[in-house]
């Protein structure tokens, strides 16, 4: 059992899974002080639109908040933006903050997400994980301009897509055979190519960068294999890293790269230690339907998980179960993705690839694990029941 359900709570991270949490543990009955501490300036605001409406111009930053101020004082929520914990100390039961402050805790919630990866450092190199991120490149993105995108995943696809839409000049780089090679089988990777393709967007797969230089005002990447591009703006999507420092400095568990790695949780959120929970993109958790350990990057993951932790610190103790789902726009199309699609998997596709209206089927010795669409979102859900069941696709598809 946590122990309390009144006491202090606090929240480090203040992304879709900490305001999640803040509001589970209210509606759970929490009757303590919640205290919410969050690194971005910003009121918390909804990640997915950055890299689609926002970069494109098309919503203002007060659009996509995640809640409105007025809902933190009526949850009795202390809300601290632009602050940001540097170390807990889980004996003392207290977090210290970069700003010189000391904040005692009943229970801790580690909710930090992650941050872009960049293996390069050339001055020109931009990422996009945060608000923060947009204004310059958003100033660099008029028509006309070359840009390079390295790395065609969720992220560095749409990143590209909207970057045609706004009249660019865009190469995309992608060291796998296929875009999106973490999410689709080879098959629906091919139908990205053609995506991509059809809308102007140089593709290049099976790219290992080598290097990114600034030279004379341009970026050049380079391949091993001797291949360049250059262009005015680069922009890295290459994933992101979980931000375990805090939890790892701590001496709590962290799991291994091959589980996924971020902050290991038990099905209730736990960390190893003490009164020490994490939620969101940051944990690691017990795969409840597959078994085994996965750790998920996708907003409605993080903010059910967020929810479901929050809910047990508050001492309701109800499991997390959940078949991860997320979705992309690209272009004019919405793919949704739920399960574990694996490039292993036998593919069935129901609908058409070609008029980007299907729903394919990913099966493993004939049981649905995976299921990946466009246009029949109705399809993905059933589907998504279908993974949980372990059911057979000959048994269930009519
Ligand atoms: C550009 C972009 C587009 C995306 N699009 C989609 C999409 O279309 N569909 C989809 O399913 N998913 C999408 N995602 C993924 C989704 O946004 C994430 O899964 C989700 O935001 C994770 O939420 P989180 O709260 O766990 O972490 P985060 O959103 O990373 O929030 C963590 C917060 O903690 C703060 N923090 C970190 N360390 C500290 C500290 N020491 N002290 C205080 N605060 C700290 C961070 O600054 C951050 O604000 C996208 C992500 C990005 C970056």
């Amino acid at each position: 059992m946590p122990s309390s359900s009144s006491g202090r709570t606090v929240i480090i991270g203040a992304g879709i899974a900490g305001v999640s949490a803040a509001g589970a543990l209210r509606s759970a009955g929490h009757d303590g002080e919640i205290v919410l501490l969050g690194h971005e300036p910003e009121l918390p605001y909804r990640r997915p639109p950055v890299s689609k409406e926002i970069i494109r111009g098309e919503k203002a930053a007060d659009e996509i908040r995640i809640k409105k101020p007025e809902w933190y004082e009526t949850q009795a929520i202390t809300l601290r933006t632009g602050v940001t914990v540097e170390s807990i100390d889980t004996t003392a039961h207290t977090v210290y903050l970069a700003e010189g402050e000391d904040v005692a805790y009943d229970q801790v919630l580690i909710a930090t997400g992650g941050r872009a990866r960049s293996p390069w450092t050339a001055s020109g190199i931009r990422t996009l994980r945060t608000l923060a991120d947009v204004p310059q490149l958003q100033a660099e993105l008029a028509a006309g301009t070359s840009i390079i995108v390295v790395g065609a995943g969720l992220i560095g696809s749409e990143i590209a897509a909207s970057a045609r839409g706004l009249g660019c000049e865009v190469t995309l780089l992608e060291t796998a055979a296929l875009p999106l090679p973490r999410l689709l089988p080879p098959e629906l990777g091919q139908m990205y190519v053609d995506l991509h393709k059809s809308e102007g967007t140089d593709l290049h797969t099976s790219v290992t960068v080598e290097s990114i230089t600034d030279e004379n005002g341009q970026n050049v990447v380079r391949a091993d294999d001797g291949r360049s591009w250059s262009a005015q703006v680069v922009v890295v999507a290459v994933g992101m890293v979980p931000n375990v420092e805090l939890a790892e400095a701590a001496g709590i568990e962290i799991a291994t790269a091959n589980d996924g790695g971020g902050i290991a949780v038990d099905a209730h959120g736990r960390t190893s230690a003490p009164d020490v929970f994490a939620a969101g993109d940051v944990a690691n958790l017990p795969n409840a339907v597959l078994g085994g350990r996965h750790r998920v990057e996708h907003w409605q993951g993080a903010q059910n998980h967020g929810t479901s932790v929050g809910k047990n610190m508050a001492t309701v103790e109800t499991p997390f179960v959940e078949v991860p789902w997320c979705w992309s726009d690209q272009y004019a199309h919405t793919l949704q993705v739920t399960g574990w699609p694996l490039a292993t998997h036998e593919l069935v596709v129901r609908g058409s690839l070609a008029d980007h209206d299907f729903c394919a089927y990913l099966l493993e010795d004939g049981v649905v694990r995976g299921a990946v669409a466009m246009g029949r979102p109705g399809d993905v859900r059933t589907a998504r029941g279908w993974i949980a069941e372990h059911a057979r696709l000959d048994e269930v598809l009519t």
